[in-house]
C-alpha cells in the first residue's frame, strides 16, 4: 500500500532518542527547551510553548485567549475535529465559516459578512480558529484586519503549515496571528511522533501557555498570592492539565528540524509532477492564496464528477483496490453527530459539502519515489479516463 503521508526517519532521528534515554532527563528536561528555542526562531516568533500534542495546544490557546462559557468560536468546516473541539473543552458554543471554492480554506467573503451579522445580533465570536488547510495560510491579512475591526483572538491552527511561508515571512511570526499551532504527528510536515507546539510573541500568553501546560502551577512568586514557603514551594493559581511533551519526543523534533528544509524541496517537487501530469483530467486542482507559500502536507484534488461517468467513491474504491492508500481530508466537521446533536444540519456550509463530494487526497510524503507517484497517477488517469472511453 503507497500511504497518503508517513513519516521519514533516519539513523540520525533514531541516535537523537537514544542519547536522551541515556540521559538524566527523560522529561521536562533541557532539550525541550532547545526544541522550543529551536522552533520560535526558526519561524522569527517569539516564544514556544511545547505541548504533548496539537489538540492540546489548541485548548491551552483557547484558554490562554480567555474563552470561556459565555463565548463563541468559529472556524472552518474543512479540518479536524480538533480545531473545532478544542473550543467545546473550554464550554465555548462553536460554529462555522464556510470555505472558499478555490483555496479550501476558510473564505473571507464569509467571514466578513458572517462578522457584521453577528455584530447586529450581538454574538460576535471571541477566537477565530484559522486552519491553514493542506499546508496554506488563509488570507490572513485580511483576517488580522477583521480581528482588529472586531476584537476576536486568531488563533492559526497551521498543523499542516510547518515551514510554509505567509506575505514572505514564516507562518508562526504572529504578524498576522495571535498564537500558532502546529502538529508533530507522524504524517504532518516533522514529527516528534506525538505533540505540538504554540507560538506567540506576546509574553503574558507564553507565560499563561506554560502554566497551563503543567497543572496551572507556578513558581513565580511574583504569581502568588503569599509570600514563598520556602524553596520547595509552588502554587496552583488556575486548573491547568498535564499536557507535557516528553525530551525524547524533543530531541526527535530538533533532528527533524535539522531536515524540514530538505522535506518541504520534496513535497514541491512532487506537487510540481502532480500539477503537470494532472493537468489534462477533468480534475479541479487547489488554487494558490496570494501571498502564501504551502509547506504542502496535503495533495488534494476534486473530481468534476459532472463529467465522470465513474462516482466520486467508485474512484476512491478503485484507488484503494490498487494499493493506493488514497483518503479525505475533510468531513465536514459540521455534519459529524456530535454537532448535529448541537443543531448542525446538512446545507449548513453548502462550500464544504460540496468539496467533500468531490476531494481526495493523493499520496504525498517526502520518501514517495517518482516511480510510485506515476503508478498513482496513471492508476487514477484509468479510473478518470479509460472508463469513460469503454462506457463504463
Ligand atoms: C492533525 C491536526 C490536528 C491535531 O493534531 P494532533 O497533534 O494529532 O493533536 C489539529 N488540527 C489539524 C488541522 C490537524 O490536521
Amino acid at each position: 500500500m503507497i500511504p497518503y503521508g508517513r513519516q521519514s526517519l533516519d539513523q540520525a532521528d533514531i541516535d537523537a532518542v537514544v542519547e536522551v534515554l541515556k540521559s538524566d532527563w527523560l522529561t521536562q528536561g533541557p532539550t525541550i527547551e532547545r526544541f522550543e528555542a529551536a522552533m520560535a526562531e526558526h519561524c522569527e516568533a517569539g516564544f514556544g510553548i511545547a505541548v504533548c500534542n496539537a489538540t492540546a495546544a489548541l485548548h491551552i490557546a483557547c484558554l490562554a485567549a480567555g474563552l470561556g462559557e459565555d463565548d463563541v468560536l468559529w472556524t472552518s468546516p474543512n479540518t479536524f475535529l480538533a480545531s473545532a473541539n478544542c473550543g467545546r473543552y473550554c464550554g465555548a458554543a462553536v460554529d462555522f465559516v464556510d470555505i472558499d471554492p478555490r483555496t479550501w480554506n476558510l473564505d473571507v467573503n464569509a467571514l466578513t459578512r458572517k462578522l457584521e451579522e453577528a455584530e447586529r445580533d450581538g454574538l460576535l465570536p471571541k477566537v477565530l480558529v484559522a486552519v491553514a488547510f493542506s499546508g496554506q495560510s488563509c488570507d490572513m491579512r485580511a483576517i488580522a484586519q477583521l480581528s482588529q475591526r472586531y476584537g476576536f483572538v486568531v488563533i492559526e491552527d497551521a498543523s499542516h503549515a510547518v515551514g510554509a511561508r505567509y506575505a514572505g515571512r514564516p507562518v508562526g511570526c504572529g504578524e498576522f496571528a495571535d498564537m500558532t499551532v502546529f502538529s508533530f504527528h507522524p504524517v504532518k510536515i516533522i514529527t516528534t511522533a506525538e505533540g505540538g507546539l504554540v507560538l506567540t510573541n506576546r509574553p503574558e500568553l507564553a507565560d499563561r501557555l506554560r502554566r497551563l501546560r503543567s497543572h496551572g502551577i507556578t513558581r513565580d512568586t511574583a504569581q502568588m498570592d503569599e509570600p514563598s514557603h520556602g524553596p520547595w514551594y509552588y502554587q496552583q493559581v488556575e486548573l491547568g492539565f498535564n499536557y507535557r511533551i516528553t525530551d525524547m519526543q524533543a530531541a526527535l523534533g530538533l533532528s527533524q528540524l535539522s531536515k524540514l528544509d530538505g522535506f518541504l524541496a520534496r513535497r514541491r517537487e512532487l506537487v510540481a509532477r502532480y500539477q503537470a501530469l494532472l493537468a489534462d483530467l477533468p480534475l479541479t486542482l487547489s488554487t494558490a492564496q496570494a501571498d502564501a507559500e504551502s509547506a504542502w502536507h496535503l495533495y488534494v484534488v476534486r473530481l468534476q464528477t459532472e463529467r465522470l461517468s465513474r462516482s466520486h467513491r467508485e474512484v476512491f474504491e478503485g484507488l484503494r483496490a490498487a494499493g493506493i492508500g488514497v483518503n479525505l481530508h475533510y468531513i465536514p466537521v459540521h455534519l459529524q453527530p456530535y454537532y448535529r446533536d448541537l443543531g448542525f444540519k446538512v446545507g449548513d456550509f453548502p462550500e464544504a459539502e460540496a468539496y467533500y463530494a468531490q476531494a481526495i487526497s493523493l499520496p504525498l510524503y517526502p520518501a514517495m519515489t517518482n516511480e510510485q507517484q506515476d503508478f498513482v497517477i496513471d492508476r487514477l488517469r484509468h479510473l478518470l479516463v479509460d472508463g469513460q472511453a469503454s462506457g463504463l
